[in-house]
């Protein structure tokens, strides 16, 4: 399986080298399938086209239109196949059975049929499928949402039992950092699914989070690597029970700017208040990350959370009014903050990572405003002057800049 993003298939050019490195694979003896992202920015500028005839925006009629972003790369990538006598054929999510429920313009994935990518692979033909796509249950057109095409790679290599689901991408794979806050950050050979999964979900960019999922409930290998340049990325995969010893503590540092907090002051402290908030932002989708709340003092507290900047406005009136409602003392937002974590699977076995994270963000004179972890994640949130410092401090002071695993101080002896 070979997924190509959109920067791999931006132009004629690329779609040609993209369409060598596909004949290339497969006279190496392997049946291969490619999913296809849009071409470039094409899914952006339809939506902007969309957004200039209607505000409303009707979820079927969207599909409609953002499904076609990946016809035009399939198309153009079966005819480059032809012309290097490569026998391939273009197929939509539909005409390969990928079938979804029937959520409009965020689809899930119900079930993949794959008989026709099956009967075109039995004949010896390149099968090329438009990404990001299916058919309702209702047999209307859906899209799995943005990055969706991640989705379906991992999916149909999954249904196929595919060795390998290659992700090529503008990047050539998965970093420590992003290089253009750390400029020494490093190419990661290999992270677990729990890893992936953790940086995918506190804000790296570079595979949609579901895929993930995906990857790691059917257990389909992923090879995240560049389309420019063609070199090996980053594999990402089970790794459990495989030498743990020589893997770093800590993966990664991840940032995320897309955040915003609101903090609801002098909420009474009494049960049902936390209920009374959140049950109406859920039931307005909107998603709510980080929750914090102080002990009580004379009965009134204080209850931060963060969501994402584009679920703003909706969550603030929400809260504005639900603050009125339970006798709240008033509702404050600020945009100006920063996600920051630090994410590996070595910390499951070794205490004091999130302790060594707080001591180098104080010498830094970094803030650290909402904390929040998971067995192998320490994230907090920052002012988003802070951000880019946070990073780099930690970066180097977990031992990423030199490629020398951080190892934990022993305790001292007594
Ligand atoms: N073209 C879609 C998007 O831009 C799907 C994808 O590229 O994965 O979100
Ligand atoms: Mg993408």
């Amino acid at each position: 399986m070979q997924k190509y993003g959109g920067t791999s298939v931006a132009d004629p050019d690329r779609i040609k080298s993209v369409a060598e490195h596909v004949a290339f694979t497969k006279r190496h003896g392997n049946d291969v399938v490619v999913v296809v992202s849009a071409m470039g920015k094409t899914t952006d500028n339809l939506m902007s086209l969309a957004n200039q005839v209607s505000s409303k925006l009707p979820g079927r009629e969207m599909d409609m239109l953002l499904t076609t972003g990946e016809r035009i790369s399939m198309a153009l990538l079966c005819m480059a196949l032809a012309d290097i006598g490569v026998d391939a054929v273009s197929m939509t999510g539909s005409q390969v059975g990928i079938i979804t429920d029937t959520v409009h313009t965020k689809a899930k994935i119900v079930e993949v049929k794959g008989d026709r990518l099956r009967e075109a692979l039995a004949q010896g033909r390149v099968v090329v499928v438009a990404g990001f796509q299916g058919v309702s249950t209702d047999k209307e057109i859906t899209t799995l949402g943005r990055g969706g095409s991640d989705t379906t790679a991992v999916a149909l290599a999954a249904a196929l039992s595919a060795d390998v689901c290659e992700i090529y991408t503008d990047v050539t794979g998965v970093f420590s950092a992003d290089p253009r806050i750390v400029p020494q950050a490093r190419k990661l050979p290999q992270l677990s699914f729990e890893e992936m999964l953790e940086m995918a979900g506190v804000g790296s960019k570079v595979l949609a989070l579901r895929s993930v999922e995906f990857a790691r409930n059917h257990n389909v290998p992923l090879h995240v690597r560049s389309s420019f340049t063609w070199e090996h990325g980053t594999w990402v995969r089970n790794i459990e029970g495989e030498s743990p010893m020589e893997d770093p503590i800590i993966s990664g540092v991840v940032q995320d700017a897309s955040e915003s907090k609101v903090t609801i002051f002098a909420v009474p402290d009494r049960p049902g208040v936390s209920a009374a908030i959140f049950e109406p932002l859920a039931n307005a989708n909107v998603n709510v990350d980080m929750i914090v709340q102080n002990t009580s003092r004379e009965g009134h507290t204080d209850i931060s959370f963060t969501v994402p900047k584009a679920d703003m406005k909706v969550a603030e009136e929400i809260v504005t009014r639900v603050s009125k409602d339970i006798g709240a003392g008033g509702v404050t937002h600020d945009t100006d903050i920063a996600k920051v974590s630090l994410v590996g699977a070595g910390m499951k076995t070794s205490p004091g990572i999130a302790a060594k994270m707080f001591r180098v963000l104080a010498e830094n004179n970094v803030n650290i405003q909402m904390i929040s972890t998971s067995t192998i994640r320490v994230s907090v949130v920052v002012g988003l002057s802070n951000m880019e410092s946070a990073v780099r401090s930690l970066h180097t002071a977990f031992g990423l800049d030199s490629g020398t695993s951080y190892s934990a101080p022993l305790p001292e002896r007594k």
